[in-house]
């Protein structure tokens, strides 16, 4: 995006990259259907940034989710928006969005550089490592888009962070954002429900407060513990909470389309000489994994005493321990900090490096998924661009 706003404005752009193909991420994000934004009313997007949404709107007052979708048919490839509200291509792949992309962006004469991996600055040049050996290279402005620390084996490895580091940029510790966390699972419930999916259920963590709003959803179960879309929602605040006291406790809905007193009622009612098990499947359709958690998770005289079960079924408890690696994440919070960015931050120009942007996942803000994350990078990416071609401008 930068590279498209400096090539319209006349600047000589030339893109380097660490690895063989741009990209890699973005196509990876088409894989399981690319949302690529959401069609939601901006006030309600904006503050889908938490404590970033001001900085972050900045960006997005820029290139909104409207001018998103625009640029995409420019491209020549439809979007639709799904019932959610959440955007697509047509055919939800990102490979032919991203071809017609770099056509376009070749035709304006940018120029590609791969295999060539960015590792600091010498005599106030650009130094790559090149298959050919190193290379130097001066630029008038540098836009730095090196993404966060999730996916290595993609081209963001994070490497990124003690270089600025070393040049006095204030990085925030890169995090997993919209990953899966661990639960210390029994052998007994892991081989028998690891992989299944939790398709009609609700979670919520309780703020400081001791408020408990339940979120509906669908997540899976893993091996290690919990991930999937409705996890990743409360991803940030899970990981937070457990930073701060070494654990968090998640509190399940396992039946989000019944009222707790019908719950009740049922779980009370006399089964004769049913199981409780197959009265609670006949009852209230609590089988497979859903039964196995209530095992898991509750104690046989809880299990057996219909109170609390029934409020079990509304809010089971499920202690998480640590979130999964970074690697694996969706996404990575944390990065170059606002503050180490000039003026209001919105160009993502470097107090302590005048000339160089940053621009994308590796600055600290964070959003669950949705379409927000590629949106925000699209806008941080253009107002990056911007702020380098400003920056040419200035220096002529
Ligand atoms: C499985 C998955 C699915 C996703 N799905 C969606 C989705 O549907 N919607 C959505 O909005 N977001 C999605 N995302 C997130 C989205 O893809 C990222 O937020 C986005 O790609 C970040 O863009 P970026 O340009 O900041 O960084 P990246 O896309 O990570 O690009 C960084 C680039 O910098 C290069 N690089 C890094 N270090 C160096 C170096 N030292 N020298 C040279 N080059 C270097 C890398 O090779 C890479 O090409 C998904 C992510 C994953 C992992």
């Amino acid at each position: 995006m930068a590279a498209e706003v400096l090539a319209a404005g006349g600047a000589q752009v030339d893109l380097y990259d660490a690895m063989p193909s741009t990209g890699r991420k973005f196509l990876l994000a088409g894989k399981g259907g690319m949302n690529i934004t959401h069609a939601e009313p901006i006030e309600a997007f904006v503050g889908r940034y938490g404590a970033r949404g001001e900085q972050v709107g900045r960006w997005l007052a820029g290139f909104p989710p409207d001018a998103v979708r625009a640029w995409i048919h420019a491209l020549g490839v439809a979007t639709f928006v799904g019932s959610s509200g959440r955007v697509f291509p047509t055919d939800m792949k990102a490979a032919p969005l991203l071809r017609a992309w770099l056509h376009r962006l070749r035709e304006a004469g940018v120029r590609f550089h791969m295999r060539h991996r960015w590792t600091g600055w010498r005599d106030g040049k650009l130094v790559f490592a090149t298959p050919d050996g190193e290379r130097l290279e001066a630029a008038g402005a540098v836009v730095l888009a090196l993404g966060g620390a999730s996916w290595a084996r993609l081209g963001s490895d994070g490497a990124w962070v003690p270089l600025l580091r070393g040049q006095q940029v204030e990085v925030a510790p890169l995090v997993p954002m919209n990953c899966g966390f661990e639960a210390d699972w029994s052998e007994h419930f892991k081989s028998r429900h690891a992989g299944a999916p939790l398709t009609t259920v609700a979670l919520a963590l309780d703020d400081d407060a001791g408020r408990r709003v339940f979120r509906k959803g669908q997540f899976v179960v893993s091996a290690s513990g919990i991930e999937g879309s409705l996890v990743y929602a409360l991803s940030g605040q899970i990981r937070e909470r457990i930073a701060r006291d070494g654990q968090a406790t998640v509190w399940i809905d396992l039946l989000p389309d019944h009222d707790a007193a019908r719950v009740l009622e049922e779980a009370a009612r006399p089964r004769g000489s049913r199981s409780l098990s197959s009265h609670l499947q006949g009852r209230l359709g609590i089988a497979g994994v859903k039964a196995g958690l209530l095992r898991e998770c509750l104690s046989k005289d809880q299990f057996a005493d219909p109170q609390a079960l029934a409020r079990a079924l509304k809010a089971l408890p499920l202690v998480l321990t640590r979130p999964r690696p970074i690697d694996e994440a969706i996404s990575s919070g944390g990065g170059v900090r606002f503050d180490a960015l000039d003026g209001d931050g919105g160009a993502g120009m470097l107090r302590a490096l005048p000339g160089v942007f940053v621009a994308g996942e590796m600055i600290d803000w964070e959003a669950p998924t949705g379409g927000y994350l590629l949106t925000a990078c699209f806008g941080s990416g253009r107002a990056a661009g911007q702020g380098a071609l400003d920056w040419l401008k200035r220096k002529a």
